[in-house]
């Protein structure tokens, strides 16, 4: 059999990818760590981040925020909030929601949660990074 693992990627909404890779990189609340075949299980909690995943032709990056990844020897399941490939994040959208978010910090006002306001930011920001690394 060909050796590879099976990366599944879903969200309350949608089932973003599901096909055999041959690596996955993935943003761990503990650190960044890189999955091969026949990697050791275990279970992580995701950082707002971008994931990578390699296929024989193409390396793609998703943006992933929230959720859990479970890694056994040939599967990655991600569990996210939010997951999009860097092709399809709507930058526009992005940027609007980093100048709310950078409009709520500024202000400082008494009723604004500061956690939730930088929280997303750091997404808004993390989604504008991956969509331009894809225009390298
Ligand atoms: P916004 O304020 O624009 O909704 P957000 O960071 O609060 O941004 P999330 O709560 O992370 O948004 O995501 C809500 C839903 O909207 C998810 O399905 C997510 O994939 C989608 N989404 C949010 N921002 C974008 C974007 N820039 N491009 C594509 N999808 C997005």
């Amino acid at each position: 059999m060909e050796k590879g693992i099976h990366l599944s990627i879903v969200t309350p909404d949608d089932i973003v990818f599901d096909a055999p890779v041959n690596y996955v990189g993935i943003p761990g609340t503990l650190g960044d760590f890189g999955v091969y075949p026949g990697h050791a299980a275990l279970l992580s909690s995701l950082r707002t981040g971008c994931l990578t995943y390699k296929t024989e032709d193409r390396t793609v990056n998703v943006f992933v925020s929230g959720g859990f990844v479970d890694v056994t020897k040939d599967n990655v399941t991600v569990l996210a909030d939010a997951a999009t490939p860097a092709d399809l994040i709507d930058v526009d959208r992005a940027a609007r929601a980093k100048e709310r978010a950078e409009a709520r910090l500024k202000e400082q006002a008494q009723d604004v949660d500061l956690a939730r306001a930088h929280a997303a930011l750091n997404r808004a920001i993390m989604r504008l990074n991956i969509a331009s690394s894809t225009h390298e």
